[in-house]
Formats: structure tokens, C-alpha cells, sequence
């Protein structure tokens, strides 16, 4: 037998981390890695934080799972806070990211249907992620997601990220509603432009559609506002969060308005596991947190102060570094089209003791936890800083 015990789906990397301590992982053969990953923009509060910590502790001890048949006063309490500090009027939790998307597809189809209307398909926007799943990766015009999976879920029509023209022509009267990530994540940390946001908006609200956002990477304060559509002054009718939800637990919401969910009613949708005592008891503990203006200054200051390093560095090396864009502390080094940037991340990675990720459009994506200080910054620019100066010297002999 050849196949592992893990089914052979990543391609894994030598790194085995065993423990965590604030921005920092800890290996199996005891090396250590500044993480500007954080689990793929996950443990927004870093490794072992002790509120976090103490609060699944404490409810892993008291009560972990119950079902969705039962009352639930620990995903009330959560609920209505998501409703005090959003958009939304309510939310269903989900176990992950592509669960929450999913649920988002069912409820914009749902609020046409379940008024006698057809309408079904889903505008979604090229180079896209939004999860793995048969709907999720039917959402996306990634081909190399789909390879070996067909038939796909039909009703998607993709149109490039950020072209309203090309949004406004796409609709038909099939259309159900538009699903676009405000700040492309996999994609390359490529924010979308105000225009383009607001411009979906109003399209929406002419040809009563849905906005569904997917804010499942650039929510929780990651972009330096609690979710990113706040930057853009607009607010969706249906919007995916996950990732930084749980600070490394692993659960997500699909959040709506009231009007948004009138197609949710009693037996369209359900989840065994999800919005159990134990993840809403992380999700309360990491908006404890992160739910204030002062938490979210931090992380807008902190991305300058990041951003501003690394736009400094990057003109000692043209021949690596393009430019830095992105928002809070969700950021991305356009590489030179002459490095890979799968290469760059392995060689900082394996080399240099920095974990950061690769993303598409040749990009390194840097999303280090929300409360890291000036301290891990200049750690971090030291390491670039070396990483950048040996592969250099490493590709020109
Ligand atoms: C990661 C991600 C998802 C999928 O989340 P999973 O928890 O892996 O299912 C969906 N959308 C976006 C924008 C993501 O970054």
C-alpha cells in the first residue's frame, strides 16, 4: 500500500508544529516559526490565548455538544451579538467556511422560490474561493478545483472580479443574487474597488437581488473593520463568515437580514454539530475581544505600521517584490513574475523560520494574528529581510 493514512489531498511540508505560543509555532523536532499565517487567517488572537483558552476549557468541562432540537442560551447569547454589531437580523452556525457559503447559496435561491419565483443563479466573480464543496466550488471558475468532479451544481455564470459592467450584463431574469469576497483572499489579496462594491449594491437593490458576501477570510476584523463591507459603507442581505470566528475553533455563521432569511423557515436547512455550546463558547470569547472600536484601531495601526515596513523594504529587492496591497492586517507582496511565490514561501518557510502563504496572482499572503506588536514586525522584516537577501544571492549563482 502506497496511499497514507491522511488522504493524499495537500501537499504537506516538513514544518510539523506541535505547540503554539502567541505569533509563534512551535515544530515536532523543536524549531521555531513566526506564523503570518495563522492557520490561513484562523487564530486571529494567535496560539494559547488565555481568554479563548480558559473559555473552551471551561465549556468543554460543562457541556460540549447538544442538539439543534434543544433550546440553545449559549447560541442566543452569540446570535444577538452578531445581530448588535452587524448588518444582520440573524444567523445560522455552521462548521466551516464552505458550510456557511452554502447555506448563503440556499438562502438567496430560497428567498425567490419560496415566493413562487424561479429565479436561481448566482453571479459569482473569477478567481474566487469559496470553499470545496460541489456548491462552493461550482461557485468559482477555478478549473483546477473541478477537475474529476463533474457534473458541477449548475446556476453560477462567472464574470471578472471587480467589472460592474460585466456584473449589470450577466443579469437575467434567472437571477438570483451576486457572491463576491470584498477583499479576494486565495485570489491574491485583491480588494475590490468602492465602485464596484457600492455599484453591486445599488444592482441589487434595482433587480431585488441578493448581496451575499463571502467574508469568510476577510471578516472578524482581519481587513481593520469588524467585517470588511463596512469599509466599502454598503451592508449586504446575506453574508458568510468563519475562519477568525472561532480564533482557531472551528465553526462559522451565515449571517441575514430579516428580509434576506424569509425563505429559512422551520425544516429548509439544519446542521448536527453546528452552533453547539462549545464553539459559540470560543465565538464569545474571541468577540469579547475583538468586537470594539479600540481593538479594530489597533488592527488598522498595526497594518499600517506593517504595511509601511514592508513597502519601505521591498525597494531594496525590484527584482523579488512588486508592490504591497491589501487592508488591516490582510496583506499581500505582489511577487516579480520571474519568482514563484510557492518557491519564496518554502524557502522562507524552510530556511528562515517565517511562515506566510502563498495566494493566487504570484502573491504572498501575510495574515499574521490581530495582536501582534511592533516587536513581531521588526521580527518579521528581519526575516524577509534575510529570506529576500539569500534567495537572491541563491538564484544568481
Ligand atoms: C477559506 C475560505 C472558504 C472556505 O472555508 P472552509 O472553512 O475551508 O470551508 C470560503 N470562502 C473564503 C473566502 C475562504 O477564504
Amino acid at each position: 500500500m502506497t496511499i497514507t493514512p491522511l488522504m493524499p489531498v495537500y501537499p504537506r511540508c516538513g514544518f510539523r508544529p506541535v505547540r503554539g505560543e502567541g505569533a509563534w509555532l512551535i515544530s515536532e523536532d523543536g524549531s521555531r516559526a513566526l506564523d503570518f499565517a495563522s492557520g490561513i487567517a484562523v487564530n486571529l488572537l494567535g496560539h494559547g490565548h488565555p481568554h479563548l483558552t480558559k473559555a473552551i476549557q471551561e465549556q468543554a468541562a460543562t457541556l460540549m455538544h447538544v442538539s439543534n432540537l434543544y433550546g440553545s442560551p449559549q447560541g442566543e447569547k452569540f446570535a444577538q451579538r452578531l445581530v448588535d454589531t452587524t448588518f444582520a437580523d440573524t444567523v445560522f452556525f455552521t462548521n466551516s467556511g464552505a458550510e456557511a457559503v452554502e447555506c448563503a447559496i440556499k438562502a438567496a435561491r430560497a428567498y425567490h422560490q419560496s415566493q413562487g419565483s424561479d429565479r436561481f443563479e448566482i453571479i459569482t466573480f473569477k478567481n474566487a474561493f469559496h470553499g470545496r464543496t460541489m456548491a462552493t466550488i461550482s461557485a468559482s471558475n477555478q478549473e483546477k478545483m473541478h477537475h474529476g468532479f463533474s457534473p458541477l451544481l449548475s446556476g453560477f455564470k462567472y464574470v471578472e472580479f471587480d467589472d460592474l459592467e460585466g456584473a449589470k450584463a450577466a443579469i437575467s431574469d434567472k437571477t438570483a443574487g451576486f457572491l463576491v469576497e470584498p477583499i479576494q483572499g486565495e485570489g491574491g489579496i485583491r480588494p475590490a474597488s468602492d465602485e464596484f462594491m457600492k455599484g453591486l449594491r445599488a444592482l441589487a437593490d434595482e433587480h431585488d437581488l441578493m448581496l451575499v458576501l463571502d467574508e469568510v477570510q476577510c471578516g472578524v476584523a482581519r481587513s481593520g473593520a469588524l467585517y470588511a463591507h463596512e469599509l466599502y459603507g454598503i451592508e449586504p442581505d446575506i453574508m458568510a463568515s468563519a475562519k477568525g470566528i472561532g480564533g482557531g475553533f472551528p465553526f462559522g455563521a451565515c449571517l441575514a437580514t430579516e428580509k434576506a432569511a424569509r425563505g429559512m423557515v422551520v425544516g429548509t436547512h439544519g446542521s448536527t454539530y453546528g452552533g453547539n455550546p462549545l464553539a459559540m463558547a470560543a465565538g464569545n470569547a474571541v468577540w469579547d475581544v475583538v468586537a470594539n472600536d479600540e481593538f479594530l484601531e489597533g488592527v488598522r495601526n498595526t497594518g499600517e505600521k506593517l504595511r509601511a515596513a514592508i513597502a519601505q523594504f521591498i525597494g531594496n529587492y525590484p527584482e523579488l517584490f512588486e508592490s504591497v496591497r491589501g487592508s488591516g492586517l490582510m496583506l499581500g507582496v505582489r511577487m516579480n513574475d520571474n519568482v514563484v511565490v510557492r518557491e519564496f514561501v518554502g524557502h522562507l518557510r524552510d530556511n528562515h523560520g517565517l511562515l506566510t502563504v502563498a495566494a493566487g496572482d504570484n502573491t504572498l499572503r501575510l495574515l499574521p494574528p490581530l495582536n501582534i506588536g511592533d516587536e513581531e514586525i521588526a521580527t518579521f522584516i528581519e526575516k524577509l529581510s534575510a529570506g529576500a537577501a539569500a534567495y537572491e544571492t541563491a538564484k544568481a549563482s
